[in-house]
């Protein structure tokens, strides 16, 4: 059974984690589509701003009509590539400022509801004529460059799109003294990039319904779960107990049982009638096995079946007087003389106390003591008025180890296994025991030490 239940946790465990695998790539999924959709949605909003724009695309116009200019000084080899670049690079760097400012004039009107970047990255520059191409720049070969907009990285943004600037070109230039008239193609690739700022933000409030809900399915799953197995092993775990209170039962039964099986096959015996001492002793045996039996079944019935409410019926007694009283019976009863029982209970002081109950409190644990002693059993009763009453009794026998210690109380427990018991007992005594100390409003605690022996110690107001 315990092993069935070890194989089901693992199996819940196994079956949840792969839930949860199966959740984290669903989530991760509809993050990646979400991301996609968020970043298309932007780009369709701001595409084509600074050819739609008429203040942009003027100025678009000034750095190109510049641009011309320097590139016709390249043609004619006035300038290197380098320079053209510079050259370049300084007239959009004059722009940029009126250029980024417009453009979030521009971004305003769209009405995004978010703070975006922008940057125009300078992909290719080819000149073209009729006999061959001129590569000024190429993005393949060196890392593109910003021409325009805000910065930012390449990686910390996403494409929006690219254009294709191309046009062809004629201009007069005086060469070795003649004019001449020169015409070129030329092809400007550009790269419109944008960086919108917490996107992965953005994105996740607009999951955060499905987030909300994956996490509450999960957690009443494991919830779920969780509550299932506890059941399982408390169920497991009061079965056992029926099972070995079954068993403890049975075996109590029998012995008296036997005992008196005997004993009327003997006072049926013949000759037996002639003889009065052995009748007397065999209704002397009949008698105590009776009472014996009488008294397990009262203590099943008052614990085990809840059949009794504990109503207590207080009488005063003195200290002293009762507790003599209950210890030498229970000196008498013993049959082992090797028993020692001492005693500090000379207290002249009285008590309220219900005498019948309180006895078998008493009792129970001195039953313990004898039950659960050694060889050379010492035990010792002492009281002692601290505000409250205190009763401890304290043995010198096997002891109960420290994780045993908080169950002692508990309905039906017996330390240990089982099978390892061979002191006979129901493990309702310590149980009743409590019950009673509690209708007195008092508590009982236990310090043990195995092999060394245990104290218990009973703790009552006085009134
Ligand atoms: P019964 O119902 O007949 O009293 P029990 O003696 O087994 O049965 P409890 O009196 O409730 O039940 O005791 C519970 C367990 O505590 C015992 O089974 C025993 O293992 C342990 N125990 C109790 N008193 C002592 C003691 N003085 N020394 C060692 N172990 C003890
Ligand atoms: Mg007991």
């Amino acid at each position: 059974m315990l092993k069935k239940i070890r194989l089901l946790i693992i199996a819940s465990i196994l079956g949840l984690l792969a839930l949860s695998l199966v959740q984290g790539y669903l989530i991760n999924n509809s993050y990646k589509l979400k991301k996609d959709a968020f970043i298309s949605e932007t780009r369709r909003s701001i595409s084509r701003i600074d050819d739609l724009a008429p203040s942009l695309d003027k100025m678009n116009d000034v750095w190109q009509d510049h641009f011309l200019n320097v590139i016709a000084d390249y043609y004619i080899g006035k300038i290197t590539k380098k320079v053209v670049l510079e050259k370049l690079n300084s007239t959009t760097d004059s722009l940029n400022n009126a250029y980024i400012k417009t453009y979030n004039k521009e971004l305003l009107k769209k009405n995004i509801g978010y703070n975006l970047k922008f940057q125009k990255q300078v992909k290719k520059i080819i000149l073209l004529d009729s006999v061959k191409n001129d590569t000024i720049f190429e993005s393949k070969t060196k890392p593109s460059f910003r021409l325009l907009g805000d910065k930012f990285s390449i990686e910390d943004g996403h494409k929006v799109s690219s254009s294709l600037w191309m046009t062809d070109h004629n201009f007069q230039r005086i060469i070795n003294g003649k004019e001449n008239s020169i015409t070129f193609d030329l092809q400007f690739q550009t790269e419109d990039r944008m960086n919108i700022e917490g996107w992965e933000n953005i994105v996740l409030s607009r999951m955060t319904g499905l987030l909300l809900f994956s996490v509450f399915i999960f957690l009443l799953v494991f919830g779920l779960l969780y509550y299932s197995i506890k059941n399982l092993i408390t169920q497991k775990k009061i079965a056992d107990i029926k099972t070995d209170f079954v068993n403890n039962i049975t075996h109590e039964l029998k012995t008296p049982l036997a005992t008196l099986t005997l004993a009327t096959k003997m006072l049926k015996n013949k000759d037996i009638k002639l003889k009065p001492e052995i009748i007397e002793n065999t209704v002397n045996t009949i008698e105590r096995q009776n009472i014996r039996l009488q008294k397990l079944i009262d203590q099943v019935l008052n614990n085990s079946l809840g059949y009794q409410e504990i109503k207590l019926n207080k009488e005063v007694v003195n200290i002293s007087d009762y507790l003599n009283m209950i210890v030498d019976d229970f000196q008498v009863s013993l049959d082992s003389k090797s028993i020692k029982i001492q005693k500090n209970i000379n207290i002249n002081q009285e008590i309220s106390i219900d005498k019948f109950y309180f006895t078998t409190a008493i009792l129970n644990i001195l039953e313990n003591a004898v039950k659960y002693g050694k060889e050379n059993l010492e035990i010792n009763v002492s009281a002692k008025i601290d505000k409250y009453f205190i009763l401890s009794i304290l043995d010198n026998g096997i002891g109960i180890p420290k994780k045993e210690q908080p169950f002692l109380f508990d309905k039906f427990y017996r330390v240990g296994n089982r099978e390892v018991h061979n002191v006979k007992g129901l493990g309702l005594g310590l149980y009743y025991t409590n019950e009673i100390v509690k209708a007195h409003e008092g508590i009982i605690s236990v310090e043990s030490e195995v092999d060394k022996g245990t104290n218990f110690t009973i703790q009552i107001p006085l009134k």
